[in-house]
């Protein structure tokens, strides 16, 4: 939760500083970020509602009021799956093609992709924990895993003989169960 206070300051200046070069990546960010947030927005409301007990039902708590308020959220400004699934196509796009033309990743924040993989220590102090560094890593460790788990699935699916339109779904499918469980 506070790296994605930390991912909306960035996407912020990012949008502060916008140029032309930079529209794609700033509209595959912000789509990433509306959905995560607005979904989190709900998670988050739930928890203080049930954090409060009895008392978070209470017209004058206002958390129902915010739910029915905050719900359209995941909805309108584009739905929320959808604006998830132009993500994943837009980086598995940018995947493949460095991949065939052998260049380095630009723009999309998949440049610590050209670099070694990161190592998580195997002692795991309360310093390394804390560490932006460490923590860093770490999103970083799962985006170069999903990213290659995804484009393994649609290649897998290509091969059975699916159409790329129907592999990239699938493997959408597949994967919004198993991570939004
Ligand atoms: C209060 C409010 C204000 C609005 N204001 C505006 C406005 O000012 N201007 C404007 O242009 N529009 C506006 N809209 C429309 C809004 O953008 C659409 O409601 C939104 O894009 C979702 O489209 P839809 O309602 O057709 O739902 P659908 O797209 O039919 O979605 C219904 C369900 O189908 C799923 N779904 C849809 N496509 C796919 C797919 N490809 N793969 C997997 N699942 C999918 C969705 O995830 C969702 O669960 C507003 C909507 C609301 C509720």
């Amino acid at each position: 939760r506070c790296m994605m206070s930390s991912a909306s300051n960035f996407m912020k200046n990012m949008y502060v500083k916008r140029t032309p070069e930079i529209s794609k990546a700033i509209h595959v960010y912000s789509s990433a970020l509306k959905a995560t947030l607005t979904w989190q927005n709900m998670t988050t409301l739930q928890e203080c509602r049930e954090a409060c007990g009895g008392q978070g039902l209470k017209t004058e708590n206002r958390v129902g009021i915010f739910k029915a308020e905050f719900d359209v959220q995941s909805t309108f400004e584009g739905d929320n799956n959808v604006l998830l699934q132009q993500v994943s196509k837009a980086l598995y796009a940018e995947f493949l093609t460095t991949q065939r033309k052998k260049k380095s990743f630009k723009g999309l924040g998949l440049e610590h992709l050209n670099g070694p993989c990161p190592v998580i220590p195997h002692s795991l102090t309360s310093v390394i924990l804390r560490s932006s560094k460490f923590q860093m890593d770490l999103f970083c460790l799962r985006e170069r895993d999903l990213l290659k788990q995804f484009a393994e699935e649609v290649a897998r699916h290509l091969a059975q003989g699916e159409s790329r339109e129907r592999a990239l779904m699938l493997v959408n499918f597949t994967f919004y169960c198993t991570f939004s469980c």
